[in-house]
């Protein structure tokens, strides 16, 4: 596959990455042969993370034997804290048989409490510098879901890789983060290039993404065959089509905007309610295996229990959701899931 300068990092690509959630579902055998086909693609960027259960260690066992130097990985901390930070990079590098991660992002800077954590004295931000002093770490990077924080942090210049989810019905990046990022030549990667599991025509989100030269997409990927048409799809070089971009103003249109974009908007709720994660309950359960699922939203759902029904968060909705009504929604496909 077609290889693209991925920013001032200099590295030189594959047009798109392997995102390592759904491996979490298979068997290390699975996982291991998909990795090693995936490769054998040409696909060169790995991206995973310490949160996504044994993804990490899938990956290391993946690329086992092969150059390291032919693979570029990208893993990312969730930590707040220099010490936490230090003792996940540690696991990562462990756990991918490395000595070095190409790409180690700071998860989700998704709130002002998370940035002000990670950027104060004694921060993660601190253990990612250290981490590119000592070698360890090639470049610094984050990931983020809200786009004022993500343009913020862009700004501050300590980073060389952006993450944000970006599809073509979630195309809020396409507007300032997406230029800013080429202007300032970072990294782009887009998060859920296929909706997070909403879109299901590869060659409608791929067309589209390909629109935008800069820009890496990471498909979580489970099955070769998913890879195999992305690859193609990308190689082919087709540029989107009339009839294309009406099918996608029609998917437009059937999601409206009625689905949960995980900006933050709605927040604070007095009851402390994680309201974008519990709306995510659906998309998660597509992702994660069913353990990970109830560890990652048992406590989330719980407290979504507790909604007052005061409506505050739906006033402060850019997209004029019914939250509360889309709580209990999602409360009941908990229910459906974990029986
Ligand atoms: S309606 Fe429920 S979720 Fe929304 S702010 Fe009130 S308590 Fe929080
Ligand atoms: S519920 Fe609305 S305001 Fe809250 S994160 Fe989702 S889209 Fe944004």
């Amino acid at each position: 596959m077609e290889k693209t300068r991925f920013g001032k990092t200099e590295l030189m690509v594959s047009k798109a990455a392997f995102g390592g959630i759904p491996i979490m579902r298979l068997n290390k055998e699975d996982a291991v042969r998909l990795i090693k086909e995936t490769i054998n693609l040409g696909i060169n960027f790995i991206d995973t993370a310490h949160g996504y259960a044994d993804s990490e260690e899938k990956i290391g066992e993946g690329i086992r034997g092969m150059k390291r130097e032919d693979i570029i990985i990208a893993t990312k901390s969730p930590a707040d804290d220099r010490k936490t930070f230090n003792e996940h990079l540690e696991l990562s590098l462990k756990r991918l048989g490395t000595d070095y991660i190409d790409i180690m992002q700071l998860h989700n800077i998704g709130s002002a409490g998370k940035r002000d954590k990670v950027f104060a004295s004694g921060g993660a931000y601190e253990g990612l510098q250290e981490a590119v002093k000592a070698g360890k770490v090639r470049f610094p990077g984050f990931s983020s879901h809200s786009n004022e924080l993500c343009l913020e942090t862009m700004k501050t210049g300590k980073f060389d890789v952006v993450q944000f989810p970006f599809n073509f019905i979630d195309d809020a990046a396409a507007k300032e983060i997406i230029p800013l990022a080429k202007e300032m030549d970072l990294g782009f990667i887009a998060m859920k290039p296929m909706g997070g599991g909403k879109l299901d025509n590869a060659r409608l989100s791929f067309r589209y993404l390909m629109q935008f030269d800069s820009i890496v997409p990471d498909p979580g990927i489970e099955k070769i065959e998913e890879i195999r048409e992305i690859t193609d799809i990308i190689s082919s070089k087709c540029t989107i089509t009339e009839d294309d971009k009406m099918e996608i103003e029609k998917l437009r249109a059937e999601y409206g905007g009625v689905w949960c974009h995980r900006c933050d908007y709605c927040q604070p709720c007095p009851q402390g309610i994680d309201i974008s994660w519990v709306l995510s309950t659906e998309s998660c359960e597509k992702r994660f295996t069913l353990e990970r699922f109830k560890l990652m939203l048992g406590q989330p759902i719980e407290r979504a229990r507790t909604c007052l029904e005061c409506g505050r968060c739906k006033e402060r909705c850019p997209y004029r959701l019914d939250i509360p009504a889309l709580l209990k929604e999602n409360i009941k496909h908990w229910e459906k899931v974990t029986g």
